[in-house]
């Protein structure tokens, strides 16, 4: 079997032509112009080329985005202020937090300080909680892309066995919560999970989401064939190239639809940010 490749690249593309412009230019007509403030501490490179893509589909989009530096010297109360000003600014619509931030801010501190109205990673508790039974108004960027590219491709969730790697707050937890929203039966693997419930749970995956961050730690002889697999890792290797949690080479040959990295989940992630401004645009 040779599996399809889902490129995210495509449908976040296709998502900004057909749906993103429209809702902007309707906006426009009522004298609304979306807005995103990216709120970067620091000179973090990698960071710096998220936020560059980011700006990028904002723009595409017909969307404003500012980016708001600071050093990373910034206290944590100044950095609450500016979150405040931004909380009362009407013409600011999103605001995001571009994380890692520098040790000794708290960073849950600071995410939910955003007005979560205004929290379009969705990362403050009131948005990022409780997925399971509810959909979120702002809902968590990355996991929220992953289920609108499973749907674009048409794949089915309801009724499957839905396997998700990892746990983390941002990808694992939400995701494994909006799949069972959506009516599969899934199982979460962890650090803690043993061998055993590791090979079993992967040997029944119809749906499979790594979100691990080990460099190519899944390899295809440990799956179901047929298996659809979302790739949430980005790792750079030696060679310079990147890759994901998933070994490609082996995992395509055995899963019917695979998400490559780059242009997989990343571009998901970020044309979900700028969905979610929109919205809180029109919710303004
Ligand atoms: P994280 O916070 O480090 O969480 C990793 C999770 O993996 C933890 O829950 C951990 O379990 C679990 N884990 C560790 N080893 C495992 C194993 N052998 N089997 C199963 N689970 C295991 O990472 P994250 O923020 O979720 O990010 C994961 C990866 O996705 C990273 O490479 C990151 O760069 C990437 N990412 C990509 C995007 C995108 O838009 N493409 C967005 C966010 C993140 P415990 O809970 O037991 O420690």
């Amino acid at each position: 079997m040779t599996a399809e490749i889902i490129s995210g690249k495509e449908i976040a593309q296709q998502i900004i032509k057909e749906e993103l412009k429209p809702q902007v230019e309707l906006l426009n007509k009522k004298s609304i112009q979306p807005k995103l403030v990216v709120v970067f501490v620091g000179e973090n490179p990698a960071s710096q080329s998220y936020i560059r893509q980011k700006e990028k589909f904002a723009e595409q989009s017909g969307v404003i985005s500012e980016v708001r530096r600071f050093p990373d010297t910034i206290l944590e109360a100044e950095l609450l202020a500016e979150i405040d000003n931004i909380n009362n600014d009407d013409s600011i619509h999103g605001v995001i937090v571009q994380l890692p931030l520098p040790e000794g801010i708290d960073v849950d501190r600071v995410i939910n300080a955003i007005s979560t109205n205004k929290d379009v990673d969705g990362f403050t508790d009131v948005n990022n909680k409780n997925l399971d039974t509810r959909e979120a108004l702002l809902a968590p960027c990355t996991p929220k892309g992953i289920i609108t590219m499973l749907d674009k491709t048409k794949v089915d969730i309801k009724g499957k066995e839905a396997v998700v790697m990892g746990r983390s707050r941002i990808v694992g937890r939400p995701v494994s919560e909006m799949l069972r929203f959506r009516g599969a039966n899934v199982t979460v693997l962890h650090s803690k999970s043993t061998d055993e419930e590791r090979s079993s749970a992967l040997k029944k995956a119809d749906i499979l989401v790594v979100a691990v961050g080990k460099q190519e730690l899944v390899h295809g002889e440990s799956l179901r064939s047929g298996v659809v697999i979302v790739d949430v890792g980005i790792h750079r290797k030696e060679d310079g190239k990147l890759c994901g949690d998933v070994h490609f080479d082996s995992c395509s040959t055995v899963a019917s639809k695979i998400t490559p990295v780059p242009g997989g989940v990343g571009p998901m992630t970020v044309v979900t940010l700028i969905a979610n401004t929109i919205k809180a645009a029109k919710l303004s």
